[in-house]
Parts: structure tokens; sequence; C-alpha cells
């Protein structure tokens, strides 16, 4: 937190005086035009600490309840404007009533994205995330206050939160109730903040939270850790932390909803005459029967080796889709027995034997499209 006294460099006792003349030899040393841009921030700051410690009444404040009873920003602190007036007459029974705003209020909810493999899509992970967050401040417990110390009925309000002026406007006399400054509402004042925290409640720390991820997840689903997300501000209860999840693609296994796809090239005598394949799968090495006379683009489904349902139930299924290789480089003997494998089938002088439509390309790549 901004300690304006720190800022200016003068004790707390310093008289408006010495505030004055700390305040001129600072503002002529980080003015922009001598030290340049880099220090218009710490001339900003200069000046707010001035404008709150030059002011008796608004350093008084500042005294009670620190920068947050200034409204926040250090502002004009106990100004009011037209909204009260016309609070006054079309709702000024609400304003009355309210009693002091808590201190704690609740912390923002976090999102964080969090990468994980297919694999762990296919059967659910527990997962560690790292996460940047407030938490509750260890020393005051979120009190806010020097342990062994305690908040202190406002002064000003009498621990009401708000404050009623009269005060004079172009609509005549008019009450106001506003929130009272000296405690930002809040009817209590800090004198001895914890200095851990500044008086806020919480800290900023690195913290790692599990994550148990399900099995059937996408990218793009998120995860709610309700409770999981920042400490609010004078130890506020916590918002919740959102988890969305990207998975990675696979160099192998594509997928589609509950169903993993896989592509392997069969020879072509052995998609002719058969064969047993083994490919690794998920749940370890599979073999995988090609039978005598499969065709290119046929689809064998490996049932319940596929994607964990979101839902709890079953897996999806594992589709492996057979690419027929038609040799390219023949050698004299190659050719000369292929030569007389067709000549034994009659395919010396093929001819186009035209498929029935529904057997052709289209249907084929529309069944795939289907994913069957
Ligand atoms: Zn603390
Ligand atoms: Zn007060």
């Amino acid at each position: 937190m901004n300690d304006y006294y720190e800022i200016l460099g003068v004790p707390r006792t310093a008289t408006q005086e010495e505030i004055k003349r700390a305040y001129r030899k600072l503002a002529r040393k980080l003015h922009p035009d001598v030290a340049g841009p880099e220090a218009e921030e710490q001339f900003k700051e200069v000046g707010r600490a001035y404008e709150v410690l030059s002011n008796p009444e608004k350093r008084q404040m500042y005294d009670l309840g620190g920068e947050s009873a200034l409204g926040g920003n250090g502002g004009t602190g106990a100004g009011f404007g037209f909204s009260d007036i016309f609070e006054t007459f079309f709702g000024a029974a609400t304003g009355a009533t309210r009693g002091p705003a808590p201190r704690g209020r609740r912390g923002q909810d976090a999102l964080i994205r969090l990468e994980i493999d297919l694999r762990d899509a296919v059967f659910g992970v527990e997962e560690e995330i790292q996460v940047e967050t407030a938490v509750l401040c260890g020393t005051c417990n979120g009190t806010c206050t020097r342990p062994g110390t305690s908040v202190q009925t406002c002064a000003v309000c009498g621990g009401r939160g708000s404050v009623q002026r009269v005060a004079r406007s172009f609509l005549g006399n008019v009450m106001t109730t506003s929130p009272c400054s000296a405690c930002g509402g809040h009817g209590t004042t800090i004198p001895d903040p914890c200095p851990e925290c500044s008086g806020q409640g919480r800290v900023r720390t690195r913290r790692s939270i599990p994550v148990s991820v399900p099995a059937g997840v996408d990218t793009g689903n998120r995860i709610k850790l309700t409770g999981s997300g920042e400490v609010g501000p004078g130890g506020g209860p916590p918002g919740d932390l959102y988890v969305e999840l990207r998975v990675r693609p696979h160099p192998v296994f594509a997928r589609r909803g509950d169903d993993l796809y896989a592509r392997v090239e069969v020879p072509m005598t052995a998609a002719a005459l058969g064969t047993v394949l083994h490919l690794d799968t998920f749940d370890g090495p599979q073999e995988i029967d090609i039978a005598p006379g499969t065709q290119p683009e046929e689809v064998i489904t490996l049932p319940g080796l596929g994607v964990g349902r979101l839902n709890g139930h079953g897996r999806g299924d594992l589709k492996v889709e057979v690419d027929v290789e038609v040799p390219t480089a023949l050698d004299d003997r190659q050719r000369e027995l292929l030569a007389e494998l067709a000549a034994l089938r009659g395919e010396e002088h093929a001819e186009p034997r035209l498929a029935p439509a529904a057997n052709g390309v289209f249907s084929r790549l529309r069944d795939k499209f289907a994913g069957r």
C-alpha cells in the first residue's frame, strides 16, 4: 500500500510547513521536465500524497483509515455530488437505512488454461496447476489488523458507516446520507494495520491446486473449482477458479466425438492375402485382423477402445482405416510374377467395370464423414 508519509519522506508528526517543504523539494526533483518520463508515476504519487496530507481534514481521515478512507484513489473524499441530492428526493429512505458495509468483499473468479494429452482425455487425469493468486493473509487471518490489535468503531460515524449532512443546493437545504469517508463506509477503522498484508487481509502468492480432469473432456471444456479463485479484499470469501482445457493433437490418433481414428498402411499383397497387424493403442498393443481381400479405406472397429464418455458410461470405439499401398518400383522378377497373376485372373487387358453408385467413392466419403 502507498504510505503518503513515506512517499513524502516525512514523519507522521510532520507539521504542515514540513510537508509543504518536502513536497516542493520532491516535485522539483521529479518533475517530468527535469527527471524525464520515467519519473512521471512517482511525480504523480508525490502529488497525490501532498494533496491529502496538506489538507488537515483529509489528513485526519487518512490517519484514521488509510487510503481507503479517502474513497480508494485519494480523491476528493468528503465531497458529494448531484446523485446525493437526487437520491435525497427520489429514494433517500434506502440510503438512510443502509448499515455499515462489510470490509471483506468476495474475490474475483479466475480463469486458467490447462493443456493435456489426448491420453488424459481418454482416461481422465489428476493434474496439479500453478496459479498466481491472492490468499488469506496468514498473519492476520483476514482481519486486516496487526495481531493483538483490533478494528475500532469509527469515531466519525459512530459505527453506522454513513453520515448525514445538511447541504445547501440549488434545490434548497437538503439532508443527504452518504458513506462515511473516515471509515470508507465500514463503520470501523484500522488504527494498526497488519504489516504482512498492509491491512488488505490477503496476500499474493503462487500456489498449486489439484485438478481432477474427468475422462471425455475436450478442448474448450471448463472445470469449475468452487472457492479456488482469489480471496477478496479485506479477507473476503474467495471467488471460483475455472480451468479451461485444451487437448493436444496426437500424432497417430484423431478424435471425433468419443471415437478415436487411426490410419494404417497395408501392402497390396497383405490386403489381398490377409494378415495380422500390431497397433500400439492407449490400451497397449492390439492385434488387428486384416481379412483376405480387405479393400482400400475399409474401416476396422475395435469397440470400447475410444475416449471415455464424459457421463462416465463406457467408452467410444477405436476405428482403424486401412490404406492399401500399391507398389511403385518393381524389379523384373516382381513384374513377371504380377504379370503372371494378371494372366491367371484374365486381367491383362483390364476394362473399366462400373461399380454401382452406392458403392462408389462418394458414398464411401459420406460413410467416413458419418463415422461409420
Ligand atoms: Zn494481514
Ligand atoms: Zn465512519
